[in-house]
């Protein structure tokens, strides 16, 4: 559990990224958290794990206040930053020293990641690996812990196209009922048939905080040929395959949510977005 209250956060010398934010992430989701560049999602996840310090407001996670990373705490999440510092030591080395951190480690669960991303030579030094192994193994690790809450910022940046589609078996794999995994990213479309909830950051708020299931009950995603079936769209895309629409979901009908057309949708219909949620 995460639980932000009236939070306001600037950078020194700088505007605020957040002015009295308040936001609960409870139960255990995915979560996408979604935002264009600079929104503040780096931010966000820094604060929730107490790697930055709010000004104002409270922030509690896993039951303790985030800034003082208490071990207790610490055991409890892990957060896979965008920018990794790897140290000059073997993949073998790395889990031996880093994975007593954490009581819930799995040796067999790494090493089944590990393989799934097709990296199987533990004695290769980690610093002189790619940027895109590099966060591989970094993955590995960090769903290998089995910590209660893990953040990954923007993890599927660096991975080739080959290596994305592993890396959604691998979360698919080893999402569980037992954890919260939150997962930043600004490419919208890596994180499709992953996440269960969404949070649109936008502007220094949340615009959208839901389910897929509470999207698809309130909005309808479809696609129509002409414009004027498309009329009352509150979102609408023309493609060679017809028009894709974002509606508000009236009639009550069943759709499959798009990510990408949701977020364009939200962002070009801000108010509504917040009334038809209730936000
Ligand atoms: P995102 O992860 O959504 O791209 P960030 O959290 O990285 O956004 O950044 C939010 C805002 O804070 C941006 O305007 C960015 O320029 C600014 N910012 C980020 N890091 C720093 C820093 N260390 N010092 C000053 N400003 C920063």
């Amino acid at each position: 559990m995460i639980q932000l209250k009236n939070v306001t956060f600037h950078y020194p010398r700088r505007k605020p990224v957040f002015a009295d934010l308040s936001l609960e992430l409870e139960g255990n989701h995915i979560y996408g958290l979604l935002g264009k560049n600079g929104e503040g999602k780096t931010t966000l996840m820094k604060l929730m794990s107490g790697l930055l310090f709010a000004q104002e407001g409270s922030i509690e996670t896993s039951g303790e206040k985030a800034y003082l990373r208490k071990p207790k705490m610490l055991e409890e999440i892990y957060f896979l930053p965008e920018e990794m510092y790897v140290p000059s030591i073997t993949i073998e080395k790395f889990e031996t020293v880093y994975a007593p951190f954490y009581p819930r480690f799995s040796a067999e669960q790494f090493h089944k990641y590990m393989e799934m991303f097709e990296i199987v030579d533990f004695q290769q030094n980690m610093k002189k690996m790619s940027h895109g192994q590099k966060k591989k193994v970094l993955i590995a690790f960090a769903l290998a812990t089995n910590c209660g809450i893990i953040f990954m910022d923007e993890p599927s940046n660096g991975l080739d196209i080959p290596s994305k589609s592993i890396f959604r078996k691998v979360m698919t794999s080893a999402a569980d009922e037992h954890r919260q995994i939150i997962i930043s990213t600004h490419q919208v479309r890596d994180l499709h048939s992953l996440i269960d909830t969404i949070l649109i950051l936008d502007q220094g708020e949340i615009l959208l905080n839901a389910s897929v299931d509470q999207i698809t009950e309130k909005l309808r995603f479809g696609v129509v040929e002409t414009e004027e079936e498309a009329q009352d769209a509150l979102y609408k895309e023309d493609t060679l395959r017809g028009i894709y629409t974002v509606s508000e979901n009236t009639a009550h009908e069943e759709s499959k949510m798009d990510i990408e057309l949701l977020f364009n949708a939200a962002l070009g219909n801000r108010t509504k977005i917040k009334e038809i949620f209730s936000l």
